[in-house]
């Protein structure tokens, strides 16, 4: 057994204990035969999740209406889910009724592609009724059952079918492709939200590429907020020599400078991202202009450390030049003089009682900004005499 279930195997071990039966199932068991890195174990059970919460000693209820809990045990954390199936998805949004059922198989049928419905007991053997081993070793995606009726079931599927090539290098079956082409106006219903979590995961996987083609060829393009609009700009990323980004923000930064007609702040809007974002995507941008008008310095200053490995990539998907290297941004960012406004030897006090005869306002900021700039590209020392000399120089008294 893989050394990351082997963790979990006590949550299964108990669960038997008590005589419900228990799996590994989902993402984790699909990147073990894939053999990526595996990231969060889900696990399905028969007991219900009030049952789960009986048997263990810290359960977080995270989606009780679904099934799910969150099992603490040591310091890792497990999403247990009873076994279940669903009723109709009438809002296209969540399932009206969600059934827990006693059997592993029913609970496979419910899931959306062939190699997510495998599940593995506490042996390492599988449990693969719709030959999702199989397709893994195909490198395809397939839905479990007929592609259409999964899609109008839950038209995010075919959201995630496009995460899942640009995540996985898998490409789409015939019939799951041609769906998703039959039925792409249905994303329309999609909770953006819901549609913006896949999404993201999109942009961080290392095929987006083929993702941005098939976005075009399937219609999906059509039905996605932003994107709609501007038909060509999916095909611009398609030849793009598009690269992993590590979220939203590093994404919009570059959809908005390939369509500049898009702002960041609609991007968020129509998206229903957070401002966190918007800060992030705005930051990013603010550092590209400042870059490509060649105050290097000042842009990596702006950008801080942490923001260097976005920048970078930003960079580099768009340019076609050589690629820059994350350590030279890094060797540049530790020679900075200064490396916030806080260490600047002159504050907007000084100004103030350097000015005595003027109203305070905005321009005390612009003119800490001048200073900031003017140490950061070396042309002045950190110190305040020098400072406050050229200040003066710029801002003769009798100007006031
Ligand atoms: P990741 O490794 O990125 O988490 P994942 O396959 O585990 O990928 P999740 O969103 O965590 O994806 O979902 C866990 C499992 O739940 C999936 O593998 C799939 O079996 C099932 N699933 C998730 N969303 C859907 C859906 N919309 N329709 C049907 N089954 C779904
Ligand atoms: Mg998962």
């Amino acid at each position: 057994m893989n050394n990351v279930f082997v963790n979990a195997e006590p949550i299964l071990q108990t669960l038997h204990y008590h005589g419900y039966k228990a799996f590994f199932v989902g993402g984790a068991v699909r990147d073990f035969l894939i053999g990526r890195p595996i990231g969060d174990i889900d696990i399905a059970t028969s007991a219900t999740p009030e049952q789960v919460q009986g048997i263990f000693e810290k359960v977080i209820p995270v989606g009780i209406e679904h099934g799910t809990v969150m099992v603490r045990y040591g310091e890792e954390s497990f999403e247990v889910t009873t076994f279940r199936t669903e009723g109709d998805y009438h809002d296209y949004r969540h399932p009206d009724q969600v059934y827990f059922v006693e059997d592993i198989q029913d609970d496979l049928a419910r899931r959306d592609f062939t190699m997510n419905a495998i599940a593995m007991d506490i042996d390492g053997e599988l449990i693969d009724p719709y030959n999702g081993a199989k397709a893994i070793k195909r490198n395809q995606i397939e839905t479990v059952g007929k592609a259409e009726d999964r899609f109008e079931e839950d038209p995010l599927r075919m959201m995630r079918a496009l995460r899942f090539v640009s995540q996985l290098g898998f490409t789409l079956s015939p019939t799951t492709y041609h769906a998703i082409q039959q039925h792409a106006s249905l994303l329309e219903n999609i909770a953006i939200e819901r549609l913006s979590i896949e999404f993201e995961k999109l942009i961080q996987g290392d095929g987006a590429k083929h993702a941005w083609a098939l976005f075009t060829q399937s219609n999906m393009e059509k039905y996605l907020p932003v994107l709609k609009e501007e038909p060509s700009l999916m095909k611009r990323c398609s030849n793009k020599n598009w690269l992993a980004l590590g979220d939203f923000s590093e994404a919009i930064c570059m959809f908005h400078i390939l369509e500049p007609t898009f702002s960041i702040e609609y991007w968020v809007k129509e998206w229903k991202l957070s401002n966190k974002v918007k800060r992030k995507a705005t930051r990013l941008l603010n550092a590209y202009t400042e870059w490509m008008q060649g105050n290097t310095i000042w842009a990596i200053y702006k950008l801080g450390f942490d923001q260097l490995p976005p920048f970078t990539r930003v960079i580099n998907l768009l340019s076609s030049e050589e690629k820059l290297e994350v350590a030279s941004l890094e060797k540049m960012y530790h020679h900075l003089p200064i490396y916030n406004r806080e260490e600047l030897a002159v504050n907007g006090k000084d100004i103030r009682s350097w000015f005595p005869n003027r109203t305070p306002g905005p321009w005390i900021e612009s003119m800490l900004v001048t200073i900031e700039r003017v140490v950061i590209e070396g042309e002045l020392t950190n110190e305040k005499g020098i400072l406050k000399e050229r200040v003066l120089q710029w801002n003769p008294q009798e100007e006031n």
